[in-house]
């Protein structure tokens, strides 16, 4: 056996375990990673030098391969980092020490031979007989080379270039402002976008910002060049464009990126499908050129993507051809349609991930983008099936993203994919809910609730049409089964029901065959149904901005409608901020929700100090 001291693990010489495992102090331009403690031998130790960029290397992680060196040959190993290189003492015997050494210099060979396979220390020194104990064996491993990430981005930048060469010329502006878009004084266009749901626009341009244009408040000053968009339009019987149309169309219509903060019944479709439409067929190679689709709408939804499908073939334009592609629809019938070509593709992004990977569809044609509810999308858990769909899309694309919410996920995700865009955002949260909507909420127990939504359903006159909001799928299962049993037509519309079933479902509800549907928020997500009446919250919405989406189900389209919103006990973390919304909203606040609020602040307060006691920062935690 070879001679085998008393070695115990080299500690950095403070005796503290440093974060990364080596030792290291940082900072200082001298750091030391290892050192002999319990060290027998007087012989004077073998110095060298390496460059500090090796000292990692050298050490391995969490010091497993200084460790492995030493175990190896007896030895016991010091390295003192200077300012560019550093000093590595080796104590032990004269032979081990040359043999340290040489496994050392193996390792940094190899690390400066960057990308070659590295074979491990523990490996070469395997090889050796010398100073081994074979009994402990030691394990082969890899060592991981350092990365360098100049040279990824490089060879990224390079891969890029050579996939996206030689692609078609796009061309992004059509936008001509109508003389009575560009004599609008900065007086009237703050008037205007203050009355209209309090639009506000900005730059988010790094550096000097553009101007905003001035809103488009007539069809006509959008597309006094596109006849063919006025007459659908007209066909339509739209009186005007919404507040985000008006304002996204002058953004779009110029070729830039665009984030519209805006929920699903502000027109937000149209304010990216009519500039769209004008993209597609202005671009310098033709449809047929074009050799794929050149539109993409991804949606959340299967609902969502066939209503934007609906829309597109309502405003046709020069017979551009739109397919909607999404899970649980016919997967064979969606190739055919995209084998035999077309224009747009509305899709939901599971579903064209796998078409995607199959190679059963060419997104490299596309230059026009939209992410449609993208917190929708991301809630929903899609984001790495977008990357993944992005990946084959051109880069310098136009892209519109909507959102009905602006959290730092969307910020994020609106930085990698959009290119110096601007932001509209339609009033606030709040302000969308309220004007036309009766806001009633009743504090009730769980109990009361079947007799509560009996005696609703008994005073709804026959042409009212109301959604009925469950927080689960069983629970819509349940409450359809009762109602069903009790004579009372009911459609349901959750995540487990099959694709055909939700949209018979859907179309029953929109006919007026039924007149109730009961959904869960999932499937009732970007839902537009124009006649609905009444929205009842069976079950309370988790947090306000659900509650903001359910009530804007009616009251659409200028009618007015009716929310009812049963609350329990266990849902008093909504109380505080719903009674602010109805407030702003003129509704009366009932006694008992003031009453829960009350609780919320108190329950919020001993939370608070509990933490506090917990917490000697005293970090407030958020609420919501
Ligand atoms: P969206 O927000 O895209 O879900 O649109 C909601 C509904 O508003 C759809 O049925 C559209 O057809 C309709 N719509 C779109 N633009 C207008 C407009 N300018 N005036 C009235 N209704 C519109």
């Amino acid at each position: 056996m070879a001679w085998a001291p008393e070695w115990r693990r080299a500690e950095p010489r403070d005796g503290r375990a440093s974060r990364d495992g080596r030792g290291g102090t940082g900072g200082s331009g001298l750091s030391r990673y290892w050192e002999p403690r319990a060290f027998g031998s007087r012989e004077p130790p073998l110095c060298f030098r390496i460059k500090n960029s090796m000292v990692g290397v050298v050490i391995g992680r969490g010091g497993s391969k200084i460790k492995d060196i030493q175990s190896m040959t007896s030895t016991k190993i010091q390295i003192v980092k200077g300012d560019s290189e550093a000093e590595v003492k080796i104590f032990g015997s004269e032979a081990m020490k040359g043999k340290a050494k040489a496994l050392i210099q193996t390792l940094v060979r190899k690390q400066e031979g960057r990308y070659s396979s590295v074979a491990s220390v523990d490996n070469a020194a395997s090889q050796s007989s010398a100073g081994r104990d074979l009994r402990t064996r030691p394990v082969v491993r890899q060592v991981r080379p350092l990365i360098d990430w100049d040279h990824v981005k490089a060879e990224g930048a390079a891969w890029a270039k050579r996939k996206w060469a030689d692609l078609p010329p796009i061309k992004k502006n059509f936008y001509v402002e109508s003389t009575a878009t560009s004599s609008l004084s900065q007086v009237q266009v703050d008037a205007w976008r203050q009355e209209n749901f309090n639009i506000t626009c900005e730059d988010l341009k790094d550096g000097e910002k553009r101007p905003i244009p001035n809103p488009t408040c007539k069809f006509e000053d959008a597309f006094e060049h596109y006849p063919e968009v006025l007459k659908s339009i007209k066909k339509a019987g739209f009186q005007r464009p919404t507040p985000i149309q008006s304002q996204a169309w002058p953004i779009v219509l110029q070729g830039m990126d665009l984030i519209g903060v805006a929920q699903t019944g502000t027109g937000k479709t149209l304010s990216y499908l009519i500039p769209g439409f004008i993209h597609l067929d202005s671009q310098p190679i033709s449809r047929e050129e074009r050799n794929g689709p050149g539109m993409l709408v991804l949606t959340p939804t299967r609902e969502l993507a066939l209503q934007v499908e609906a829309e597109c073939s309502k405003y046709s334009y020069k017979g551009l051809k739109s397919v909607c592609v999404y899970g649980g629809g016919n997967r064979k019938e969606q190739i055919q349609h995209i084998t035999k070509g077309v224009d747009i593709i509305i899709a939901t992004p599971g579903r064209l991930n796998d078409l995607q990977m199959n190679k059963c569809v060419n997104l490299r044609s596309i230059t026009y983008l939209v992410l449609d509810e993208a917190d929708k999308m991301l809630d929903l858990g899609f984001e790495g099936q977008i990357t993944k769909i992005l990946l084959d899309v051109r880069p310098d694309r136009q892209t519109v993203m909507t959102s009905a919410t602006w959290p730092h996920t969307i910020r994020q995700l609106a930085r990698s994919y959009l290119k110096e865009p601007m932001i509209v955002y339609v009033g606030t949260l709040d302000l969308v809910a309220v004007h036309t909507v009766k806001q009633d909420i009743i504090v009730t127990t769980e109990e009361e609730k079947r007799t509560l939504i009996q005696e609703f359903l008994r005073n709804l006159a026959p042409e009212d049409k109301a959604i009925i909001f469950v927080s689960r799928k069983l629970v819509a299962d349940d409450l359809s089964s009762d109602l069903s049993i009790q004579g009372v037509p009911v459609q349901s519309l959750h995540g487990n029901r099959e694709q055909f079933d939700r949209e018979q479902a859907l179309d029953d509800f929109r006919s007026g065959r039924v007149k109730i549907l009961i959904a869960t928020d999932l499937a009732a997500r970007g839902l537009d149904v124009r006649d609905v009446t009444h929205v009842y919250n069976y079950d309370s919405p988790k947090n306000l901005e659900e509650y903001v989406h359910r009530v804007g189900r009616t009251g659409r389209a200028g009618k007015t409608g009716v929310s009812v919103t049963l609350m329990t006990q266990a849902d008093w973390k909504i109380a505080t901020e719903l009674i602010k919304i109805l407030e702003r909203a003129n509704q009366s606040v009932p006694e008992d929700l003031l009453k829960m609020a009350e609780q919320c602040k108190l329950q919020k307060g001993k939370k608070d100090s509990g933490n506090g006691a917990r917490n000697p920062q005293g970090k407030a935690k958020q609420f919501y």
